[in-house]
């Protein structure tokens, strides 16, 4: 859709009239065609200034086709027991019926030792299922960084009839906020420990959580995992409820033995209803849609000026007199700001 200027109101600046390539790909893509899913989030993921517009049209196509899954966001440290849950999790969502999309964001950048994603056995029984759909997210080298086009992508699933999305991402402080203002219900896996180790999830990250799963209740960890749920609940407790009336769930889990899994779907689900009820979600969508919005002006606006001819000029100039303090960075940034303004 082209956002339609109020009558009186200046030039409309729309968009190249419905292109083609781009709704035929939504059509396949509602209709559950496979590749075409590949391609519709390669096309939205895509970096290049001529994919935008493509990309644009296409999520506008699939919009009314979206909103009606279940958004999780699924983090925790290198380790913790991610892979090994999401694939315990998605596997009985699917038996129930449920249709799984998960958006790993690549932490390649983050890990030492290469690509886990890489490792071909990462989540490979939910990878076969057919009512599953894994797919790697680039993080663009930000540290375990969420990627914009994560949210995309997530719409582009949901057109395809994915009714459970999960974002993965590792947990190292930023991406959890990045993660936790695209879903609905934010689930942080913790390892057990002992007390002092509770305090390595940092306060910040402790106020987005909605459920958090201690993970590894099995064998000799068992014990400690039960404890350590006390103690998270405990010190969640003590936290400023993130949702009015709702403080967060701790559920333990063992992936490995699949014990606990139906518990933590069930406190998720849980969620999801109340926040429906209360017309919470509602309101939750609509500020990270603006959210959003402002998000995407921000990029735009920043690829627009770097991109600028006369900027590109003036740039080699301007950026060493800058750090040489010749000029200061106020009035360096107001010069090339200005020359956008004959953009148009
Ligand atoms: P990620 O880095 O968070 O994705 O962690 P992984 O899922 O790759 O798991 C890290 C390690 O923890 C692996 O060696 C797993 O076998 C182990 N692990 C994961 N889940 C469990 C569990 O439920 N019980 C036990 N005992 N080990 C687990």
């Amino acid at each position: 859709m082209t956002v339609t200027p109020p009558p009186g109101s200046a030039g409309s600046n729309r968009r190249p009239a419905a292109n083609k390539t781009a709704q035929t790909l939504a059509e396949q893509v509602i209709g559950g065609d496979r590749r075409a899913l590949a391609r519709a989030i390669t096309l939205v993921e895509s970096t290049r200034v001529d994919h935008r517009t493509d990309a644009a049209e296409l999520l506008d196509s699939l919009l009314p086709h979206t909103g009606e899954a279940t958004r999780i966001g699924i983090s925790g440290a290198p380790g913790v027991g991610k892979s090994v849950f999401i694939e315990a999790f998605g596997l009985h969502l699917t038996r129930q019926g449920h249709k799984v999309a998960v958006l790993a964001v690549d932490p390649s950048s983050v890990r030492s030792g290469g690509s886990i994603l890489g490792d071909k056995t990462r989540m490979e029984e939910l990878a076969r299922d057919p009512n599953a759909y894994i797919r790697p997210s680039p993080s663009r080298g930000a540290l375990g960084g969420v990627s914009r086009r994560t949210r995309d992508a997530m719409l582009v699933c949901e057109a395809a009839g994915f009714d459970v999305v999960i974002v993965e991402t590792v947990g190292v402080g930023q991406s959890e906020t990045e993660v936790d203002q695209m879903v609905d219900v934010f689930v942080l896996l913790a390892a057990p420990g002992g007390g002092d180790e509770l305090q390595g999830i940092k306060r910040g990250v402790m106020e987005l959580v909605d459920v958090l799963v201690v993970t590894k209740a099995d064998g000799e960890l068992k014990n400690a995992a039960i404890q350590s749920a006390a103690d998270y609940r405990h010190a969640l407790h003590l936290l400023r409820p993130k949702h009015a009336d709702r403080s967060a769930a701790v559920a333990v889990s063992s992936a490995l033995h699949h014990e606990g899994v139906d518990e933590v779907w069930q406190l998720i689900a849980e969620h999801e209803q109340a926040l429906k009820a209360s017309g919470e979600l509602e309101r939750l969508r609509a500020d990270q849609a603006k959210a959003w919005l402002w998000s995407e002006i921000r990029e735009g606006l920043l690829e627009r000026l770097k991109t600028n001819d006369r900027v590109q000029q003036l740039l080699p100039t301007v950026e060493p007199a800058v750090a040489e303090g010749r000029l200061s960075p106020t009035s360096a940034a107001q010069q090339l700001l200005a020359e956008t303004d004959t953009d148009g």
